[in-house]
């Protein structure tokens, strides 16, 4: 029997990344309807403050005029251009200046795709081509950490350290590596302060460069803070002597903050709040508040240097995707960033993080949490089985995925990721808003609590 329902429909035609497709078949889509501020309303009229910020990146909330009006005027003006062979338009010209004017540290060039997974492919990229510039060409090894996500195309997906995103896809490609997570909670011995796990990473990022061969290694790429790893916050002294390390094999160092740009942790960059000093840095989702889809790659003066040479001896710099640079996609990213500055939003994110993570804090005590970490509006609650031996739940269970879907049913979109919880509402969540957060979270948890006895 033909069924009109969304329901039906969706089923019968759309796939859904990370999603059980089997189960989806049973189950079918949420379908959403509207959004208005950190409010989201789906087809049955329930309304769900988001948040995750969709994919941690909808920082404006969903209903911005001056971004919808941003595009609507651009779109009227030039929709379209490319940014190939010599060609430029205005926004894309006001973005990268500003994207230069506040970087976290000195960057030379800008360079516009349209997704996350995008930058850190292209970041792949001119590493390689950094190194071939420069008479090395077998320093190309690329390492990301455990639990990093860094995208899903071929090669983002192979910097990625999550299992599912590699089985049975062939990959990480070869020469690809991985290093121990930076989670002292589920990584750090027992006996170790959070100091000493970060030397004995370093320590470790050392001898894994030594054993490969520092002429072969060509860079490291890290989020400040990771997201879909399960909102990991950096312990201390990692990035200082992760740093050391890298500077002393002239690995480059890559931060993706494509989470973590554009206040997500109280500061424009995550880069600023945790000490980091990158070579590039990646960035996406916050930039148009999600509004449209752009990424952006910042690099160094160093590094172009290098493209400058390479494109002298190839006669021309061989990349480029249809959509990089969009003028309608770089209108609404120019005036998403005015907004962060004039509105205040991304100074507002201090003490909007103090009342979130002031309430959430007090939840380590919960017999389904272990730990409670983050900073700014990015946080992450580690759900376990057992308080003392810290180990989860058997993932069979999906305790976390029960979690996520009581606190779903309370009205609030939050995210099981592994092991843990994450939260990360818009920038432009209300305090009665964080007030309801916690409290919706804390239902669920209880809940699932009483359900396991
Ligand atoms: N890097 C990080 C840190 C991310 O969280 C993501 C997406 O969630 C990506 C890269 C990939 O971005 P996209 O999904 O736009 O390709």
């Amino acid at each position: 029997m033909l069924s009109n329902s969304l329901r039906d429909r969706d089923i019968a035609s759309q796939l859904h990344p990370q999603t059980n497709l089997s189960l989806h078949e049973k189950t079918g889509p949420v379908v959403m309807a509207s959004g208005q501020g950190v409010e989201i309303t789906d087809t049955n009229g329930k309304t769900y403050i988001e948040g995750m910020s969709g994919l941690w990146c909808t920082a404006l909330g969903l209903s911005e005029s001056r971004l919808a009006e941003a595009a609507t005027r651009q779109m009227g003006v030039l929709p379209y251009y490319q940014n190939f062979a010599h060609r430029a338009t205005e926004p894309g010209i006001q973005l990268a200046e500003t994207l230069l004017e506040i970087a976290p540290v000195p960057m030379s060039k800008v360079l516009f795709q349209s997704s996350g997974s995008e930058a850190n492919d292209t970041a792949i990229k001119l590493v390689w081509y950094h190194f071939a510039a420069q008479g090395r060409p077998e320093k190309r090894k690329i390492i990301g950490r455990n639990r990093g996500y860094h995208g899903t195309s071929i090669a983002s997906a192979s910097i990625t350290g999550l299992p599912h995103l590699h089985r049975d896809f062939h990959l990480p490609l070869p020469n690809f590596l991985h290093v121990t997570c930076p989670h002292f909670y589920r990584e750090g011995k027992p006996d170790e302060t959070e100091e000493q796990f970060s030397t004995r990473l370093a320590n470790e990022l050392d001898a894994l460069i030594i054993a490969e061969g520092p002429d072969t290694v060509a860079a490291f790429f890290a989020e400040p803070a990771m997201g879909t790893g399960g909102a990991v916050m950096p312990p201390k002294g990692y990035f200082e002597k992760i740093q050391k390390v890298l500077k002393k094999h002239e690995v480059l160092l890559i931060a993706d903050e494509v989470i973590t740009g554009f206040g997500r942790t109280g500061n424009w960059w995550g880069c600023q709040t945790f000490g980091v000093e990158p070579d590039m840095i990646t960035c996406a989702k916050a930039l148009t508040a999600a509004y449209m889809p752009l990424s952006a790659l910042l690099i160094s003066e160093p590094v172009y240097q290098s493209m400058k040479a390479q494109s002298e001896k190839i006669g021309v710099f061989g990349h480029g995707y249809t959509y990089g640079a969009h003028p309608v996609a770089c209108a609404v990213a120019n005036e998403a960033l005015r907004i962060y500055e004039e509105d205040g939003i991304i100074a507002g994110v201090a003490a909007k993080g103090a009342q979130l993570g002031g309430l959430l804090t007090p939840l380590a005590d919960h017999p389904l949490v272990g730990e409670v970490r983050g900073t700014g509006l990015m946080w992450g609650i580690e759900i376990v089985a057992d308080k003392v031996t810290r180990a989860p739940f058997d993932p069979a269970r999906a305790i976390p995925a029960k979690v996520q879907e009581a606190a779903f049913a309370q009205g609030l979109v939050c995210r099981a990721l592994g092991s843990a919880i994450a939260i990360a509402p818009p920038l432009v969540i209300r305090p009665d808003q964080i007030d309801a957060v916690h409290k919706r979270f804390s239902t669920a948890l209880d809940q699932i609590a009483d359900e396991l006895g």
